[in-house]
Protein backbone atom coordinates (compact mmCIF):
# COMPACT_ATOMS: atom_id res chain seq x y z
CA UNK A 1 0.00 0.00 0.00
CA UNK A 2 1.38 3.72 -0.94
CA UNK A 3 2.25 5.21 2.43
CA UNK A 4 1.61 8.97 2.66
CA UNK A 5 4.23 11.77 2.65
CA UNK A 6 5.06 14.50 5.63
CA UNK A 7 6.74 17.78 4.80
CA UNK A 8 8.82 18.44 7.79
CA UNK A 9 9.23 22.22 8.31
CA UNK A 10 11.76 23.40 11.22
CA UNK A 11 11.89 27.45 11.24
CA UNK A 12 14.70 29.39 12.93
CA UNK A 13 15.04 32.98 13.28
CA UNK A 14 16.49 33.60 9.80
CA UNK A 15 16.11 30.19 8.43
CA UNK A 16 13.86 27.24 7.72
CA UNK A 17 15.59 23.64 7.12
CA UNK A 18 12.64 21.38 5.52
CA UNK A 19 12.27 17.63 4.19
CA UNK A 20 9.63 15.97 2.15
CA UNK A 21 9.90 12.75 4.14
CA UNK A 22 8.00 9.22 3.39
CA UNK A 23 7.78 8.01 7.07
CA UNK A 24 7.81 4.06 6.26
CA UNK A 25 10.65 3.95 4.07
CA UNK A 26 12.80 7.14 5.94
CA UNK A 27 13.39 8.25 2.28
CA UNK A 28 13.82 12.04 1.64
CA UNK A 29 12.57 13.06 -1.51
CA UNK A 30 13.63 16.66 -1.61
CA UNK A 31 15.50 18.29 1.36
CA UNK A 32 16.88 22.03 2.00
CA UNK A 33 17.62 25.31 3.50
CA UNK A 34 15.89 28.61 3.13
CA UNK A 35 18.80 31.22 5.10
CA UNK A 36 19.03 34.98 5.45
CA UNK A 37 15.57 35.45 6.13
CA UNK A 38 14.06 38.40 7.96
CA UNK A 39 17.77 40.18 7.27
CA UNK A 40 15.55 43.44 5.43
CA UNK A 41 17.58 42.80 2.48
CA UNK A 42 17.47 40.81 -0.75
CA UNK A 43 19.82 37.94 0.57
CA UNK A 44 17.48 35.16 0.98
CA UNK A 45 18.42 31.87 -0.93
CA UNK A 46 16.85 28.87 -1.39
CA UNK A 47 19.10 25.68 -1.11
CA UNK A 48 17.61 21.59 -1.88
CA UNK A 49 18.50 18.89 -2.84
CA UNK A 50 16.42 16.12 -4.59
CA UNK A 51 17.67 13.18 -6.53
CA UNK A 52 20.82 13.70 -5.41
CA UNK A 53 21.50 17.04 -7.24
CA UNK A 54 21.73 20.46 -5.42
CA UNK A 55 20.49 23.85 -6.31
CA UNK A 56 20.11 27.29 -5.43
CA UNK A 57 17.63 30.18 -6.02
CA UNK A 58 17.56 33.71 -4.68
CA UNK A 59 14.37 34.77 -3.06
CA UNK A 60 12.70 37.93 -4.71
CA UNK A 61 11.70 38.93 -0.81
CA UNK A 62 13.34 37.77 2.29
CA UNK A 63 10.96 36.51 4.50
CA UNK A 64 9.65 32.90 5.94
CA UNK A 65 6.60 33.53 3.73
CA UNK A 66 8.06 33.91 0.90
CA UNK A 67 10.71 31.49 1.40
CA UNK A 68 7.87 28.35 1.79
CA UNK A 69 5.86 30.38 -0.92
CA UNK A 70 8.56 29.50 -2.86
CA UNK A 71 9.47 25.73 -1.72
CA UNK A 72 6.18 24.55 -1.21
CA UNK A 73 5.47 24.59 -5.02
CA UNK A 74 8.56 22.41 -5.52
CA UNK A 75 7.11 20.20 -2.74
CA UNK A 76 3.66 20.29 -3.80
CA UNK A 77 4.92 19.02 -7.41
CA UNK A 78 6.80 16.32 -6.02
CA UNK A 79 4.30 14.94 -3.11
CA UNK A 80 0.86 15.04 -5.73
CA UNK A 81 -1.52 13.53 -3.31
CA UNK A 82 0.55 11.76 -1.22
CA UNK A 83 1.32 14.96 0.93
CA UNK A 84 -0.68 14.11 4.09
CA UNK A 85 0.55 16.56 6.99
CA UNK A 86 3.15 18.73 7.84
CA UNK A 87 5.09 18.50 10.65
CA UNK A 88 6.79 21.47 12.65
CA UNK A 89 9.38 21.17 14.88
CA UNK A 90 8.55 23.32 18.12
CA UNK A 91 11.42 24.20 20.33
CA UNK A 92 9.27 24.94 23.53
CA UNK A 93 5.98 23.27 24.38
CA UNK A 94 6.26 24.03 28.17
CA UNK A 95 4.27 21.78 30.50
CA UNK A 96 1.21 21.50 27.95
CA UNK A 97 2.75 18.92 25.82
CA UNK A 98 4.62 15.47 26.24
CA UNK A 99 3.82 14.31 22.65
CA UNK A 100 3.43 15.28 19.77
CA UNK A 101 -0.08 17.20 19.10
CA UNK A 102 -2.38 18.27 16.10
CA UNK A 103 -2.32 22.56 15.71
CA UNK A 104 -5.55 23.54 16.92
CA UNK A 105 -6.33 26.89 17.81
CA UNK A 106 -5.50 25.74 21.25
CA UNK A 107 -2.22 24.29 20.81
CA UNK A 108 -1.71 27.32 18.99
CA UNK A 109 -2.86 29.42 21.88
CA UNK A 110 -0.26 27.14 24.33
CA UNK A 111 2.61 27.69 22.11
CA UNK A 112 1.82 31.35 22.18
CA UNK A 113 2.22 31.52 25.90
CA UNK A 114 5.21 29.67 25.55
CA UNK A 115 6.95 32.61 23.99
CA UNK A 116 7.89 34.39 27.37
CA UNK A 117 10.31 31.26 28.19
CA UNK A 118 11.86 30.81 24.49
CA UNK A 119 11.69 34.16 23.25
CA UNK A 120 14.72 33.44 20.86
CA UNK A 121 12.59 30.58 19.06
CA UNK A 122 8.82 29.81 19.53
CA UNK A 123 7.91 33.00 17.29
CA UNK A 124 10.24 31.78 14.50
CA UNK A 125 8.34 28.41 14.93
CA UNK A 126 4.55 30.26 14.99
CA UNK A 127 6.09 31.95 12.07
CA UNK A 128 6.50 28.73 10.19
CA UNK A 129 3.32 27.42 11.17
CA UNK A 130 1.15 30.64 10.41
CA UNK A 131 2.84 30.88 6.92
CA UNK A 132 2.57 26.82 6.08
CA UNK A 133 -0.91 27.05 7.47
CA UNK A 134 -2.42 29.88 5.08
CA UNK A 135 -0.39 28.41 2.22
CA UNK A 136 -1.90 24.70 2.54
CA UNK A 137 -5.15 25.17 4.68
CA UNK A 138 -6.30 21.73 3.88
CA UNK A 139 -3.58 19.69 5.43
CA UNK A 140 -3.33 18.40 8.62
CA UNK A 141 -0.48 20.71 10.82
CA UNK A 142 1.42 18.72 13.82
CA UNK A 143 3.78 20.10 16.32
CA UNK A 144 6.44 18.20 17.54
CA UNK A 145 7.82 19.53 20.62
CA UNK A 146 11.84 19.84 21.91
CA UNK A 147 10.44 19.57 25.36
CA UNK A 148 8.11 16.79 24.98
CA UNK A 149 10.65 13.97 25.35
CA UNK A 150 12.06 15.13 29.10
CA UNK A 151 8.45 15.64 30.24
CA UNK A 152 8.60 12.42 32.00
CA UNK A 153 11.83 14.18 34.15
CA UNK A 154 11.19 13.48 38.11
CA UNK A 155 10.39 16.89 40.26
CA UNK A 156 13.73 16.48 41.86
CA UNK A 157 15.45 16.76 38.68
CA UNK A 158 13.13 19.50 36.52
CA UNK A 159 13.20 22.17 39.87
CA UNK A 160 15.40 24.71 40.39
CA UNK A 161 16.33 25.59 44.06
CA UNK A 162 14.11 28.65 43.75
CA UNK A 163 10.92 29.78 45.99
CA UNK A 164 7.77 27.62 44.64
CA UNK A 165 5.98 30.32 43.80
CA UNK A 166 8.09 31.16 40.41
CA UNK A 167 7.82 27.30 39.61
CA UNK A 168 3.97 27.36 39.91
CA UNK A 169 3.06 30.68 38.36
CA UNK A 170 5.58 31.47 36.17
CA UNK A 171 6.96 28.01 34.93
CA UNK A 172 10.62 28.41 36.17
CA UNK A 173 11.48 24.70 35.99
CA UNK A 174 14.00 22.72 33.82
CA UNK A 175 12.49 21.17 30.54
CA UNK A 176 15.28 20.27 28.73
CA UNK A 177 15.36 20.31 24.62
CA UNK A 178 16.62 18.27 21.81
CA UNK A 179 14.32 15.51 22.72
CA UNK A 180 13.45 13.90 19.26
CA UNK A 181 17.58 13.70 18.99
CA UNK A 182 17.73 12.37 22.46
CA UNK A 183 14.97 9.71 22.22
CA UNK A 184 15.93 8.66 18.38
CA UNK A 185 19.61 7.46 19.01
CA UNK A 186 18.56 5.89 22.44
CA UNK A 187 16.15 4.07 20.36
CA UNK A 188 18.90 3.25 17.54
CA UNK A 189 21.24 2.35 19.97
CA UNK A 190 19.40 -0.46 21.59
CA UNK A 191 17.98 -1.34 18.44
CA UNK A 192 22.65 -1.77 17.23
CA UNK A 193 22.85 -3.57 20.48
CA UNK A 194 20.33 -5.66 20.59
CA UNK A 195 19.09 -4.40 24.14
CA UNK A 196 14.77 -3.83 24.13
CA UNK A 197 14.56 0.28 24.53
CA UNK A 198 12.16 -0.69 27.43
CA UNK A 199 14.98 -2.58 29.52
CA UNK A 200 18.75 -0.37 29.03
CA UNK A 201 20.00 2.56 30.15
CA UNK A 202 21.98 5.10 28.38
CA UNK A 203 23.79 8.18 28.73
CA UNK A 204 23.17 10.52 25.41
CA UNK A 205 24.87 13.27 23.98
CA UNK A 206 23.86 15.61 20.95
CA UNK A 207 26.52 17.66 20.05
CA UNK A 208 26.18 20.02 17.32
CA UNK A 209 25.93 24.35 17.29
CA UNK A 210 23.56 23.56 20.44
CA UNK A 211 24.63 21.01 22.84
CA UNK A 212 22.67 19.07 25.56
CA UNK A 213 23.10 15.51 27.55
CA UNK A 214 20.16 12.80 28.40
CA UNK A 215 20.42 10.15 31.04
CA UNK A 216 17.01 7.93 29.50
CA UNK A 217 15.98 4.74 31.50
CA UNK A 218 13.71 2.35 29.67
CA UNK A 219 12.90 4.86 26.87
CA UNK A 220 12.38 7.20 29.14
CA UNK A 221 14.27 10.40 30.01
CA UNK A 222 14.83 11.17 33.36
CA UNK A 223 17.77 14.29 33.39
CA UNK A 224 19.00 16.51 31.00
CA UNK A 225 21.78 19.33 30.78
CA UNK A 226 19.55 22.30 29.25
CA UNK A 227 16.81 23.90 31.99
CA UNK A 228 14.52 26.32 31.45
CA UNK A 229 16.05 27.57 28.12
CA UNK A 230 18.76 26.11 25.91
CA UNK A 231 21.33 27.66 27.53
CA UNK A 232 21.73 25.72 30.67
CA UNK A 233 24.27 23.20 30.64
CA UNK A 234 27.39 22.29 27.98
CA UNK A 235 29.76 24.68 26.34
CA UNK A 236 27.72 24.73 22.93
CA UNK A 237 29.05 26.69 19.60
CA UNK A 238 28.28 30.26 20.67
CA UNK A 239 26.71 29.63 24.10
CA UNK A 240 28.04 29.67 27.22
CA UNK A 241 26.09 26.74 28.99
CA UNK A 242 26.61 27.02 33.27
CA UNK A 243 27.84 30.13 34.16
CA UNK A 244 27.56 31.64 38.10
CA UNK A 245 24.61 33.03 38.11
CA UNK A 246 25.79 36.41 40.03
CA UNK A 247 27.20 36.88 36.71
CA UNK A 248 24.46 38.75 35.10
CA UNK A 249 24.70 41.19 38.54
CA UNK A 250 27.96 41.31 38.35
CA UNK A 251 28.23 42.61 34.65
CA UNK A 252 25.27 44.66 35.02
CA UNK A 253 27.09 46.65 38.11
CA UNK A 254 30.69 46.95 37.02
CA UNK A 255 30.33 47.26 33.40
CA UNK A 256 26.72 48.66 33.29
CA UNK A 257 25.71 46.38 30.89
CA UNK A 258 21.52 45.90 30.41
CA UNK A 259 19.87 42.72 30.52
CA UNK A 260 20.02 42.75 26.44
CA UNK A 261 23.48 43.05 26.04
CA UNK A 262 23.99 39.67 28.95
CA UNK A 263 21.67 37.90 26.66
CA UNK A 264 23.52 38.58 23.43
CA UNK A 265 26.52 37.63 25.14
CA UNK A 266 25.69 34.89 27.10
CA UNK A 267 23.74 33.26 23.57
CA UNK A 268 25.75 34.58 20.67
CA UNK A 269 29.31 35.40 22.37
CA UNK A 270 30.45 32.97 24.17
CA UNK A 271 30.59 29.37 23.76
CA UNK A 272 33.51 27.93 21.77
CA UNK A 273 33.63 31.24 20.37
CA UNK A 274 34.08 33.46 23.40
CA UNK A 275 36.53 30.76 24.55
CA UNK A 276 38.76 30.53 20.97
CA UNK A 277 38.17 34.43 19.99
CA UNK A 278 38.39 32.68 16.70
CA UNK A 279 34.90 30.84 15.55
CA UNK A 280 31.70 28.30 16.95
CA UNK A 281 33.18 26.27 14.28
CA UNK A 282 34.41 22.26 15.60
CA UNK A 283 35.97 21.86 11.97
CA UNK A 284 38.21 25.49 11.77
CA UNK A 285 38.79 25.15 16.02
CA UNK A 286 40.57 21.41 15.27
CA UNK A 287 42.38 22.23 12.31
CA UNK A 288 43.40 25.47 14.18
CA UNK A 289 44.62 23.88 17.35
CA UNK A 290 46.73 21.42 14.62
CA UNK A 291 48.17 24.38 14.03
CA UNK A 292 48.69 25.69 17.74
CA UNK A 293 46.27 28.40 18.32
CA UNK A 294 46.02 28.66 21.50
CA UNK A 295 42.34 29.83 22.17
CA UNK A 296 41.28 26.91 20.08
CA UNK A 297 43.09 24.30 21.94
CA UNK A 298 41.99 25.47 25.28
CA UNK A 299 37.98 26.03 24.02
CA UNK A 300 38.58 22.36 22.64
CA UNK A 301 39.64 21.38 26.58
CA UNK A 302 36.97 23.24 27.96
CA UNK A 303 34.28 21.61 25.97
CA UNK A 304 35.41 18.45 26.44
CA UNK A 305 35.84 18.47 30.33
CA UNK A 306 32.27 20.36 30.62
CA UNK A 307 30.71 17.46 28.37
CA UNK A 308 32.43 14.87 30.69
CA UNK A 309 31.53 16.22 33.68
CA UNK A 310 27.83 16.62 32.98
CA UNK A 311 27.73 12.80 31.36
CA UNK A 312 29.32 11.67 34.71
CA UNK A 313 26.82 13.58 36.99
CA UNK A 314 23.97 12.69 34.90
CA UNK A 315 25.20 9.15 35.79
CA UNK A 316 23.54 9.78 39.35
CA UNK A 317 20.02 9.44 37.60
CA UNK A 318 20.57 5.64 35.94
CA UNK A 319 20.45 2.11 37.55
CA UNK A 320 23.00 1.03 35.70
CA UNK A 321 25.01 1.70 32.52
CA UNK A 322 24.20 0.02 29.28
CA UNK A 323 26.25 2.78 26.96
CA UNK A 324 27.33 6.03 26.08
CA UNK A 325 25.97 7.61 22.73
CA UNK A 326 27.59 10.27 20.97
CA UNK A 327 25.46 12.04 18.13
CA UNK A 328 24.64 15.78 16.36
CA UNK A 329 27.63 16.88 14.11
CA UNK A 330 30.48 17.43 16.52
CA UNK A 331 29.41 14.06 18.02
CA UNK A 332 29.21 12.00 14.76
CA UNK A 333 32.28 13.75 13.11
CA UNK A 334 34.89 14.77 15.87
CA UNK A 335 36.89 11.85 17.41
CA UNK A 336 39.19 14.49 19.02
CA UNK A 337 36.45 15.50 21.27
CA UNK A 338 35.22 11.85 21.45
CA UNK A 339 38.49 10.94 22.88
CA UNK A 340 39.08 13.55 24.73
CA UNK A 341 35.67 13.32 26.65
CA UNK A 342 35.85 9.90 27.01
CA UNK A 343 39.74 10.11 28.55
CA UNK A 344 38.04 12.15 31.93
CA UNK A 345 35.31 8.85 32.42
CA UNK A 346 37.70 5.96 33.24
CA UNK A 347 35.66 6.25 36.16
CA UNK A 348 32.71 5.10 34.81
CA UNK A 349 34.21 2.22 33.05
CA UNK A 350 34.76 3.55 29.51
CA UNK A 351 37.50 3.79 27.71
CA UNK A 352 37.98 4.42 23.79
CA UNK A 353 39.07 2.48 20.97
CA UNK A 354 41.50 4.61 18.64
CA UNK A 355 40.97 2.83 15.26
CA UNK A 356 37.00 2.36 15.71
CA UNK A 357 36.78 6.34 16.79
CA UNK A 358 38.74 7.36 13.92
CA UNK A 359 36.52 5.05 11.93
CA UNK A 360 33.17 6.45 12.63
CA UNK A 361 32.97 9.96 10.77
CA UNK A 362 30.56 11.39 7.90
CA UNK A 363 27.34 9.10 9.12
CA UNK A 364 28.91 6.01 10.10
CA UNK A 365 27.57 4.47 12.84
CA UNK A 366 29.39 2.01 15.34
CA UNK A 367 30.42 0.93 18.25
CA UNK A 368 33.60 2.74 19.71
CA UNK A 369 34.67 1.20 22.82
CA UNK A 370 37.85 -0.56 24.17
CA UNK A 371 37.10 -4.30 24.76
CA UNK A 372 36.27 -4.67 28.38
CA UNK A 373 34.61 -0.61 28.64
CA UNK A 374 31.29 0.08 28.75
CA UNK A 375 29.44 0.52 25.24
CA UNK A 376 30.42 3.43 23.57
CA UNK A 377 28.65 4.34 20.33
CA UNK A 378 28.02 6.90 17.58
CA UNK A 379 24.63 7.07 16.16
CA UNK A 380 23.61 9.55 13.39
CA UNK A 381 20.99 11.65 14.63
CA UNK A 382 17.67 11.95 12.37
CA UNK A 383 15.60 14.66 13.45
CA UNK A 384 13.72 15.54 10.54
CA UNK A 385 12.92 11.86 9.77
CA UNK A 386 11.85 11.03 13.78
CA UNK A 387 9.79 14.55 13.00
CA UNK A 388 7.86 12.49 10.13
CA UNK A 389 7.59 9.45 11.89
CA UNK A 390 6.15 11.31 15.26
CA UNK A 391 3.50 13.70 12.81
CA UNK A 392 2.55 10.08 10.75
CA UNK A 393 1.72 8.69 13.55
CA UNK A 394 -0.44 11.17 15.46
CA UNK A 395 -2.46 11.57 11.55
CA UNK A 396 -2.60 8.00 11.77
CA UNK A 397 -4.39 8.20 15.55
CA UNK A 398 -6.80 10.80 14.05
P1 LIG B 1 25.02 20.49 13.72
O1 LIG B 1 24.41 21.68 14.43
O2 LIG B 1 24.53 19.17 14.24
O3 LIG B 1 24.95 20.58 12.22
O4 LIG B 1 26.59 20.52 14.08
C1 LIG B 1 27.42 21.60 13.75
C2 LIG B 1 28.79 21.37 14.38
O5 LIG B 1 29.35 20.12 13.91
C3 LIG B 1 29.80 22.45 13.99
O6 LIG B 1 30.56 22.83 15.15
C4 LIG B 1 30.69 21.74 13.00
O7 LIG B 1 32.00 22.27 12.97
C5 LIG B 1 30.70 20.34 13.58
N1 LIG B 1 31.22 19.39 12.60
C6 LIG B 1 30.66 19.02 11.42
N2 LIG B 1 31.50 18.19 10.75
C7 LIG B 1 32.62 18.04 11.52
C8 LIG B 1 33.85 17.33 11.39
N3 LIG B 1 34.11 16.60 10.31
N4 LIG B 1 34.76 17.41 12.40
C9 LIG B 1 34.50 18.17 13.50
N5 LIG B 1 33.38 18.87 13.67
C10 LIG B 1 32.44 18.81 12.71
Amino acid sequence: MEQGLVLVINCGSSSIKFALVDPSQNDFLISGLAERLATNNDEGLLHWQQNGQKNTQALAVSTHHAALATLLPKVQAIAGSRLIGVGHRVVHGGEHFSSAQIITPAVLHAIRITVQLAPLHNPANLLGIEAAQTLFPDLAHVAVFDTAFHQTLPEHAYRYALPEMLYRDYGVRRYGFHGTSHQYVSQHAAEMTGLAVRNSCWLTAHLGNGCSTAAIVNGESRDTSMGMTPLEGLVMGTRSGDVDPNLHGYLARTLGWNLEKIDQLLNHESGLLGLSGLTNDMRTLEQARLNGHTGATLAIEVFCYRLAKSLAALSCALPQLDGMVFTGGIGENSALVREKTIAHLHLLNLYINPAANAACVHGKAGAIQAEGSVRILVVPTDEEGQIARDTATVLNKY
